[in-house]
């Protein structure tokens, strides 16, 4: 590529900041932020706000909060279930 194209390669795929919207939040020091916003939501690094989440919803091991599975719906039903069963069994036990 000659350094002419390259140029004007460059000039085309280059970001252009002075298009960008001034972020314009409130700072600690009470004037307003003088960074280049982005173009998502008009704010700067700093001041784009709080995280909405995660985009797509997990559940299970892939859960962001997922320990052991031992609160799970499904253990907490098997518990549940041996519990029932070998209920009559202590109750046996414990009169002889
Ligand atoms: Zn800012």
């Amino acid at each position: 590529m000659l350094k002419k194209d390259y140029k004007a390669h460059v000039a085309i795929n280059q970001f252009d900041l002075n298009t960008l919207p001034i972020c314009g939040a409130r700072t600690r020091s009470g004037g307003l932020c003088k960074h280049k916003g982005n173009v998502r939501n008009g704010r700067c690094k700093r001041h784009g706000g709080a995280s909405t989440g995660p985009i797509n919803q997990t559940f299970g091991k892939n859960h962001h909060r997922y320990v052991n599975g031992l609160r799970s719906k499904k253990v907490i039903a098997m518990r549940k279930l041996l519990a029932d069963l070998t209920r009559p069994l202590m109750d046996q036990n414990q009169k002889v």
